[in-house]
């Protein structure tokens, strides 16, 4: 029988808003015997454990995780679902890499059963490292689409994915059209959107590979369905920014492509965005759109080091979103995303402290989603995604916690030395979802006190 109600215990952490120093703990929630409450997928309650657990009712499931942490949800804001097959693979570059694996690769996805095998390894991959909800990109074909929506319903998760529209410069097993890319597009919104917890972006995959004609397609997808998010790459390269201003000479610069074709909005999704001018950077802050920054990519592809500290001292800020940028990445742990972030901005000279990084992972990218009302939060209403996490989870960890002080200490362990290692369970949902090959490290259930 399976209980109405699941009460997890453990300590909880979670951010009401971005952490001004490490002093800051008006910034964040934390209670060192707390307690979630669960019912229909739903935080019903949460606080105390003594509290919670009396407001439990008589069929309640209970988890004890203590001693470790509990935490919304982690978000991936940028991840290629159709590269699983080319991570690690040696290019000197962005556009090298994309011509001689990627591209290829992601041609073997008009195939169903292919593109459904990979989207249940990447959702193990994702819900392994704690994620319960990414914005991906899919290739250009409508099978991994639906494969990658399937997957997402099956699993019960909160996802943001799209066809990726591109219509040239690429093999031609990987071209729509115009035409094509915008019939696509509407079909999956409306097979998929608002289907369980999946939400469809329009994915033109940059400006590189769409014509002028498929942009204004694009932009006729975000003018009739206002509320989708829209995702795509940005100066992420020099080669790159180049080749598209030869390509797009009347416009000022690469980001005034996307704000000419109506694609630059307050849901507008920028992976990358690493070489920006002033003028572009300030058209990005008054449109609202996201940076999305994606360290173990730019590290790994050489592409630069994203000024995360100076975007967000600008008279106009950015809003910043962090992600894994599978493929191009090379993890799909958000610990060892932020722990390469955090070295980024050490070489920028910056400081970027463990509560910001928790932060950014939870609520700050929900909030660049504008999905914190749902997720990466852990608010009574909002959607039951969590993750636990154990910063002694290997013998190095354990023996670095023996001088851990604090909570922001035990924060930086994790995301200096934690991985998937580290996430002890993932709850999708109210549901236990972390993938393992055996049972022996579930805690124990009691079934109806
Ligand atoms: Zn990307």
């Amino acid at each position: 029988m399976t209980a109405a109600q699941t009460l997890i215990r453990g300590r909880l952490l979670s951010f009401l808003r971005s952490p001004e120093g490490l002093d800051d703990t008006a910034s964040y929630d934390y209670c060192g015997d707390g307690a979630l409450l669960v019912e229909g997928g739903i935080i019903i309650a949460v606080g105390p454990y003594a509290e919670v657990s009396a407001q439990a009712g008589a069929e309640v499931a209970e988890i004890d995780h203590r001693p470790h942490l509990i935490l919304p949800g982690l978000i991936d804001c940028h991840v290629h679902f159709p590269q699983m097959q080319v991570i690690g693979s040696y290019a000197a570059n962005l556009l090298e890499w994309l011509n001689a694996y990627t591209f290829p690769e992601e041609c073997r996805f008009v195939e169903s059963a292919h593109a459904a095998r990979i989207a249940t390894k990447f959702f193990d991959e994702l819900l392994r490292n704690g994620t319960t909800t990414a914005a991906a990109f899919c290739s250009v074909h409508k099978t991994s689409a639906d494969a990658f929506f399937a997957e997402s319903l099956k699993r019960g998760t909160r996802m943001i994915a799209g066809k990726v529209m591109m219509d040239r410069n690429a093999p031609q097993g990987l071209l729509d059209t115009p035409q094509s890319g915008y019939d696509e597009t509407r079909a999956v919104i409306a097979e998929w959107h608002g289907k369980g917890r999946n939400h469809v972006a329009i994915t033109p995959r940059f400006a590189i590979t769409s014509t002028p004609e498929q942009m204004t397609m694009a932009g006729a997808l975000a003018r009739e369905f206002p509320d989708l998010h829209i995702q795509t790459h940005l100066s992420e390269n020099h080669d790159e920014i180049a080749y598209t201003g030869s390509l797009y000479p009347d416009a000022a610069d690469y980001t005034d492509i996307y704000a000419h074709y109506g694609l630059l909005g307050p849901k507008t999704l920028l992976g990358h965005a690493i070489h920006l001018s002033e003028r572009e950077a300030d058209a990005i802050s008054d449109a609202g759109a996201i940076a999305v920054h994606c360290p173990t990519s730019n590290l790994f592809l050489g592409s630069g080091l994203f000024p995360l500290k100076a975007f967000q001292r600008r008279s106009k800020p950015l809003r910043i979103a962090v992600a894994t940028d599978i493929g191009g990445g090379s993890s799909y742990s958000m610990l060892k995303t932020m722990d390469e972030a955090y070295k980024i901005q050490q070489l920028l000279g910056e400081r970027l402290n463990p509560l910001e990084s928790f932060y950014h992972m939870t609520l700050g990218n929900a909030e660049a989603l504008a999905l914190s009302d749902r997720i990466g939060t852990l608010a009574v209403g909002s959607d039951a995604d969590f993750v636990v996490l154990d910063a002694a989870a290997t013998p190095a960890m354990a023996l670095r916690m023996e001088t851990v002080k604090t909570l922001a200490e035990e924060l930086f362990l994790l995301q200096t030395l934690g991985d998937d290692r580290s996430t002890v369970e993932t709850y999708v949902a109210g549901r236990r979802s972390k993938p393992r090959e055996t049972a022996s490290q579930l805690p124990e259930e009691q079934e109806a006190r």
